[in-house]
């Protein structure tokens, strides 16, 4: 065969990057049953602990139970229903903008949104660390896209200046998704204006976990719709179920929902998934608790690595990444932590840039401390710690 699928597969295990499923037989949780076997979960995105909530369940349940499963159809058809409607409203409040609209995910929004607004004669500004689905989004668009240095606002000024676009739009996420720092969006706020383009955040693991009612990066450093008018998030992390929106003015809303291909042609969200979300909504505004634990975790944990002397990147997110550099190390590592039950995903290239793999710790709401003990003492094991010990790794934070 001209092209042979299995030798590139072998070259892709060759190189410590070749990716495996395993298959979750329970709940989501700070223990999960992988494979039939018992682990305690350090890997996912359920920041809050609300993917197994049973108020969040019933809701969904109650849902069904008056209105079916499937949505039948697109929201211009005749999927758009009541509790979809509701939601919108609901999350409209939530982020004191005019508007929000559902997308089917976040993958979907970000590539609906920004080649909905920006087209050939335009220019996107990305974060060089921005989520695969942002950067895809520009590629898709068509508009000339680049990609400035991580968080440095210097660097993103001099490309506006020199830009010829149409329409400038930088794009960012709130909260990165393998690093777990914060983009300065004031500040990119600022020079959105001064270039009289526009800001979009997407804040798919900053909602639920910023802010004093889990508004994000928008609430924490209050930006308005006038600040930053495309934001977007997402409904599979913090909200513990699934989908998107994207907040903003009534005529940005309008326009997505006349241009936005991937909310157009594609079909609803099932209804009971909004109906549960508004429960989920509910829950993340007012149980604050679950961001303070959360706090605490981060900082008990923090003062742990600090003791062993571990290169945790700087983060006060519940992304708590170890950097190791090589991606074959990193698999090992996370190999040796699986043996002892423990789950923590190594994260590689393309995932992350060359020599920068690690392990992406995240926390939730539901774990407790004796949980962080043992994920601790995991990593103080010889054959572990090892691997960080002394002699530089050759990576550069
Ligand atoms: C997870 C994630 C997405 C994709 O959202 P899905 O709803 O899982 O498709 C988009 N952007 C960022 C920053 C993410 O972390």
């Amino acid at each position: 065969m001209a092209f042979d699928l299995a030798v590139w597969l072998d070259e892709r295990r060759q190189a410590g990057l070749y990716r495996q499923r395993k298959t979750v037989e329970s709940p989501q949780g700070p223990e999960v049953v992988v494979d039939g076997k018992p682990f305690l979960a350090f890997c996912s995105n359920d920041y809050l602990g609300l993917a197994n909530h049973p108020d969040i369940v019933a809701s969904f349940r109650q849902a069904t139970d008056d209105c079916g499963l499937g949505s039948g159809a697109s929201h211009l058809v005749l999927g758009h229903s009541r509790a979809h409607h509701q939601l919108e409203e609901a999350l409209a409040e939530f982020t004191g903008r005019d508007r929000a609209l559902l997308f089917a995910n976040g993958y979907m929004a970000n590539l609906g949104v920004i080649s909905a607004l920006l087209g050939k004669q335009d220019a996107v500004f990305q974060d060089r660390l921005n989520h695969a689905s942002l950067l895809d989004a520009g590629q898709l668009c068509g508009a000339r896209s680049q990609r400035y240095q991580h968080n440095d606002v210097d660097n993103l000024r001099r490309r506006l200046d020199k830009s010829d676009g149409r329409r400038k739009m930088i794009v960012t996420d709130g909260v990165f998704s393998m690093d777990g720092d914060i983009a300065p969006v004031t500040a990119l706020a600022e020079l959105a204006s001064q270039h009289q383009g526009w800001l979009m955040v997407d804040d798919a693991h900053g909602f639920g976990c910023l802010g004093n009612i889990g508004g994000g990066v928008a609430e924490l450093y209050h930006l308005d719709q006038q600040q930053l008018p495309v934001l977007i998030g997402t409904l599979g992390k913090a909200f513990g179920t699934y989908g998107a929106f994207v907040a903003g003015s009534d005529a940005l809303i309008e326009t997505l929902i006349q241009f936005a291909r991937t909310y157009i042609y594609t079909t609803a969200l099932p209804p009971a998934v909004a109906s549960a979300t508004l429960t989920s909504l509910s829950l993340l505004r007012h149980e604050h608790w679950r961001r303070t634990h959360l706090q605490d975790l981060i900082h008990y944990f923090r003062t742990g690595c600090a003791q062993l002397g571990l290169p945790l990147l700087p983060s006060s997110t519940p992304i708590q990444p170890l950097l190791v550099g090589d991606a074959s190390q990193t698999v090992s590592i996370s190999q040796v932590l699986y043996d002892h039950g423990i789950m923590v995903t190594p994260i590689r290239p393309p995932t992350v840039p060359k020599g920068t793999a690690r392990l992406r710790i995240t926390f939730s709401a539901a774990h407790q401390r004796h949980h962080l003990d043992r994920l601790l003492d995991a990593l103080s094991l010889p054959s572990v710690a090892c691997w960080f010990r002394g002699d530089d790794n050759g990576v550069k934070l």
